[in-house]
């Protein structure tokens, strides 16, 4: 594997002295499918606005393919980049039809050529018979398809994502985002999505960068490196549910409330270290004598969360499938799985 896209020292900026993103370097592997995952106002859209060469950079290089198209403030506009392009909002164009507007970034092929391609597009989305509606007569779902095959008709080697499945149901938001992601594996298109959906990012990416609310790129890595081992205490609370649990090293130990752990050798040099225990590795056992007690249980569905009160005071949640209910005030122990906790230093 090879990287196709890559991102140096990227930094942008809409006031002086003032980074929206800051410093942000990563690569994207040809064919890969990689998510940059951050709340809204992170500066998401800025940094595939910058991709795509619709806005200016301030510092850094972006590379596509092995070639440079942007440096500092010099860059090479956005049709020569070879990059489709989806956004949130589907902006067809109202008085053009569908297949006028498939064909739109496809003039430079003869007539015939054309129509085969948009047919193709036209199957390969599903929505085979639509050419000649026109985009008020199409739904929610049925226009984002239409986005993605006018951004797929020039062939694009990269394809750039902005929250494309955000305004749609959450079943059609799963379907289309698997659509699509099966869609670029075939035709080995390298994808960049950006999204604030953890879940989106967690089922369709083959790794993802974890951008902070400042607009720095925390950590990379396959979608259970970061869920599982996160960099630090904002990736650790940012994806997913988590506890903390602080402790008191000594002797090379870390003291919690939850037992003595092992510090792996890690030596946090600014501050105690914090255990993280993802809620639904927590396990309950009643018992009369034990010093935890069943606080409060709220129904979620397929699962209830439960929060724990210890006997030093601090509380754990704990994720059960629904089917197991504990009574509230039950008091027992704690088990947790020393394989599945995770010590954050940073
Ligand atoms: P996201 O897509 O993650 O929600 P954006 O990239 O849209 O984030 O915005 C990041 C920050 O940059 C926000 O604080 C936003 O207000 C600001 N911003 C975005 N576009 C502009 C612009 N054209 N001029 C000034 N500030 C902007
Ligand atoms: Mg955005």
């Amino acid at each position: 594997m090879k990287s196709f896209l890559k991102l140096e020292g990227v930094c942008k900026g809409y006031k002086e002295d003032n980074y929206v993103i800051r410093d942000i370097s990563f690569e994207v592997e040809e064919g890969e499918f990689f998510s940059i995952l951050g709340p809204s106002g992170s500066g998401k859209t800025t940094l595939l606005r910058i991709i795509a060469g619709l806005d200016s950079l301030d510092k850094g290089e972006i590379l596509i393919g092995g070639k440079l198209v942007a440096k500092d403030s010099w860059q090479i506009p956005p049709e020569k980049r070879g990059i489709g392009l989806v956004f949130q909002d589907p902006a067809l164009f109202p008085h053009l039809n569908v297949f006028e507007n498939i064909a739109f970034g496809i003039e430079g092929l003869s007539k015939q050529e054309r129509k085969r391609r948009v047919f193709e597009l036209l199957e390969l989305i599903g929505l085979s018979g639509y050419e000649g509606r026109y985009p008020h007569e199409l739904s929610g779902g049925e226009k984002q398809r239409v986005a993605l095959a006018r951004a797929l008709a020039p062939r694009p080697k990269v394809l750039l994502l902005d929250e494309p499945f955000a305004n749609l149901d959450y079943e059609l938001k799963r379907e289309l985002g698997e659509e699509t992601r099966s869609i670029a594996k075939k035709q080995n298109i390298t994808v960049l999505m950006v999204t604030h959906d953890q879940e989106e990012a967690l089922c369709l990416s083959d790794r993802i960068g974890i951008l902070s609310p400042r607009g720095c790129l925390e950590q990379v890595g396959t979608p259970e490196e970061v869920y599982f081992t996160p960099k630090n205490l904002y990736v650790a609370g940012f994806l997913g549910r988590a506890n903390f649990i602080k402790g008191k090293v000594s002797e090379g130990r870390l003291h919690t409330s939850l037992g003595v752990f092992s510090t792996n050798g890690n030596n946090p040099i600014e501050r105690e270290p914090v255990l993280m225990i993802r809620p639904e590795t927590v396990e309950f056992v009643p018992d009369s004598q034990g010093d935890c007690q069943i606080e409060k249980a709220n129904f979620l569905g397929s699962l209830i969360s439960y929060t724990i009160l210890l006997q030093s005071g601090e509380r754990i949640e704990m994720l059960c499938p629904s089917g197991k209910s504990f009574p509230l005030g039950v008091r027992g122990k704690i088990l947790v799985d020393r394989k599945k906790i995770w010590l954050l230093t940073d």
